[in-house]
């Protein structure tokens, strides 16, 4: 596999007080299952690509790599806080980080499920989440807000912006799996579909109504930049590659 880490390139977000972005994966080869950007320890990566990318990664936020806070995810509901203990805090089976700190870079690593970037200019708290379909239905972007609302934010001062993810043309999910939905957001339209063969559904659009119903205004939320099932050049999808595979990664700091 040739390194083609060099060509990664970011899709930056509009948040006030805070660097945030995705990276797409600059690879050479979209069926290898491994070839482009990605820092995460735990799936298996070939350790030179793992090292190079944080290196990389630090670098656009001009930190040292060990500044990059890179929980091990677990379709948990977990919320860690990031604060002056850090690094002597537990990252395993953590899918959500909240922090004051404007001195390291949270990162949320993905292959079609959804990451959400939360802040609060004012109060100065930023927060960070992995919502697949358990995160979604577990609301997990809410538990963040509910942490921020701890550390001093407010849900109308919090702007939030979702990354690459499955869109909902491509989130064929089992029957369980949308009972689960309808029963969880019962009065909402648009979030489960009858398709084709199976039902599907829009974790975006359940997002949106968590957001909403959390507080924040309509106006602060950015639907995701593009489907990472739909674009095997630009984003990791583990529909497609299989659960050994590189991650997206969508990190963000204050400034
Ligand atoms: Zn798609």
């Amino acid at each position: 596999m040739k390194s083609t880490l060099t060509n990664f390139l970011t899709i930056e977000y509009e948040l006030p007080g805070t660097r945030a972005f995705s990276t797409q994966r600059g690879c050479a080869d979209a069926s290898d299952a491994y070839d482009g950007l990605s820092v995460c320890h735990y799936v298996d990566a070939p350790d030179h690509i793992v090292e190079e990318s944080r290196r990389i990664v630090a670098n656009e936020f001009g930190v040292t790599p060990e500044r990059l806070v890179i929980p091990r995810q677990t379709h948990s509901s977990a919320v860690a806080v990031i604060d002056d203990t850090y690094p002597d805090i537990n990252l395993d089976g953590v899918d959500a980080m909240v922090t004051q700190r404007n001195d390291i870079v949270l990162c949320i690593n993905t292959a079609d499920c959804v990451p959400v970037v939360l802040c609060d200019p004012i109060a100065g708290v930023l927060g960070i989440a992995h919502s697949g379909w358990r995160g979604t239905v577990s609301r997990i972007s809410a538990l963040t807000i509910d942490e921020m609302c701890r550390q001093g934010a407010l849900p109308q001062h919090i702007h939030a912006v979702m990354g690459p993810c499955i869109c909902p043309d491509c989130f064929e999910v089992g029957e369980e799996v949308a009972s689960i939905f309808k029963k969880e957001f019962p009065f909402v339209s648009g979030i489960v579909m009858s398709g084709p063969v199976k039902p599907h559904v829009d974790l975006p659009e359940a997002i949106r109504v968590t957001l909403i119903e959390a507080g924040l205004p309509t106006g602060y939320i950015t639907m995701p930049p593009a489907c990472s099932h739909c674009n095997p050049a630009l984003y990791f999808s583990a529909r497609r590659l299989g659960i050994k595979s590189g991650r997206t990664l969508t990190a963000a700091k204050l400034l």
